[in-house]
């Protein structure tokens, strides 16, 4: 047996923690088996419980982007430990990582520093709820932003591999203000504005969608939705948990060339730390108490070691001017090559891809939006999901879950992975 001591882990684990996991996706129930339980990782690689090594794919959902535990990292984590965890006052490494985003990020002021996207997402609505005296927000299909209840409405993730997107405990009185549009589909926006004038505040959404497998934004589609925003006056707000300094260091922003009102950050900012963070321009952000009424708070926001963490990662990709190339490269090479090698066995997929996100879709048509995920055959990503598993790739453990390739990912990797890919039979 393969993963003897991560099924045993599992079996104590559901017996004091809800299903065994604490985040629905780890639990591997999409794809069927045992989720396997870390015990360590390194650069590219992750180790069982087994001792099983494993080339991995997903990096944490984003963070580790730099691969795991990289040596300047763990030594800033650990000199800002012997300093102290969290002193509950303003410190000064806040305003030094909060220096380095506003002046390396687009049309951003301001930035708030949370403690998970969810917060994020949850504050900025918030926000922009107050600013504009709006209650109604747009959010499409497919999107994730974290498990808000404004947000739990046909949310992609965890929710879409269950199949559950309307959670029970989402009251019918805060659902109603969440209005739903399919991605890529402008008119249906454009209609949603023209029957709800004046009373919606935001639209939010993932600028490439990575929740619903990797979707990207059809062209034009992101600079219609800056237009209708500004004709109505709504506040635009991209959800960059995912594609913030991923991306580019200023995230969908920089490579689309679209200012949102409001940015949402999760994931990379925190280097691997529970870290999550939303700015704006000083217009907006002023509206924050304590400057302005619009509460917001957190007792272990912007966390030293967290702070930590995050801005020495952010410092590496920054002073580092071949990064971006450099993830890029490796995340087309994949594509491609995952790509041919799939077509020779004449095995129909879809890749979808940007930056250094990607998702394998077992589609015989563009994938474009949640109903095209959810028409590609899942049953077939299984199997290749456990083919790779065996043999120590580890990807994302359902179909609707991007590819997130980090730094530490080099040609030995890939070869390693196409190599398995060469061999898959299904
Ligand atoms: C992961 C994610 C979130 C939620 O972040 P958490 O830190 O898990 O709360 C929100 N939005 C997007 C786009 C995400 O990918």
């Amino acid at each position: 047996m393969l993963y003897q001591r991560s099924s045993a882990l599992f079996s104590e684990a559901k017996k004091y923690i809800p299903g065994g996991v604490n985040s629905p996706v780890r639990a591997f129930k999409s794809v069927g088996g045992v989720p396997i339980f870390m015990k360590s990782a390194k650069g590219a690689y992750l180790t069982d419980e087994d001792n099983r090594t494993y080339i991995d794919y997903i990096n944490s959902w984003g963070p580790a982007i730099l691969g795991h535990t990289h040596p300047e990292v763990v030594k800033a984590v650990q000199s800002q430990a012997e300093k102290g965890f969290s002193f509950g006052t303003p410190t000064e490494l806040e305003t030094e990582i909060a220096k380095l985003i506003t002046e390396n990020v687009p049309n951003i002021d301001q930035i708030r520093m949370v403690s998970s996207g969810t917060e994020a997402c949850m504050s900025a609505i918030r926000l922009a709820r107050g600013y504009t005296g709006r209650d109604k927000i747009i959010k499409f299909e497919g999107c994730y932003h974290g498990h808000s209840d404004s947000f739990l409405i046909e949310a992609g993730s965890g929710a879409a591999t269950f199949g559950t997107p309307n959670s029970p405990g989402v009251t019918q009185g805060t659902a109603k203000d969440t209005l739903l549009a399919r991605y890529n589909d402008l008119e249906q926006v454009e209609d949603l504005f023209h029957h709800n004038e004046g009373e919606i505040a935001a639209v939010i959404i993932e600028p490439i969608a990575g929740n619903m497998g990797c979707v990207l934004p059809e062209f034009n589609f992101l600079k219609g939705l800056r237009e209708l925003c500004d004709k109505y006056n709504t506040l635009l707000i991209f959800d960059e948990v995912m594609t913030g300094f991923r991306l580019a260091f200023g995230g969908a922003q920089e490579v689309f060339g679209i200012n949102a009102d409001l940015v949402t950050y999760g994931k990379v900012i925190g280097g691997g730390m529970p870290v999550g963070a939303f700015a704006g321009r000083n217009e907006i952000m002023d509206c924050l108490a304590p400057k302005g009424n619009v509460y917001q708070a957190g007792t272990l926001s912007g966390n030293p070691l967290a702070m930590r963490a995050g801005l020495t990662t952010l410092q590496l990709i920054k002073q580092d001017t071949e990064f971006y190339n450099r993830i890029n490269k490796s995340t087309e090479t994949l594509d491609f090559e995952i790509s041919k090698i799939l077509s020779s066995k004449g095995i129909e997929h879809r890749i979808n891809r940007k930056g250094s996100m990607m998702s394998v879709f077992f589609h015989t048509n563009k994938v474009a939006n949640f109903n095209d995920a959810q028409n590609a055959n899942h049953a077939l990503f299984n199997n290749f999901f456990h083919y790779l598993l065996e043999r120590g790739i580890y990807l994302p453990p359902s179909g609707y879950e991007t590819w997130f390739i980090s730094d530490a990912i080099t040609s030995t990797e890939i070869d390693k992975t196409l190599e398995v890919i060469n061999k898959f039979e299904y």
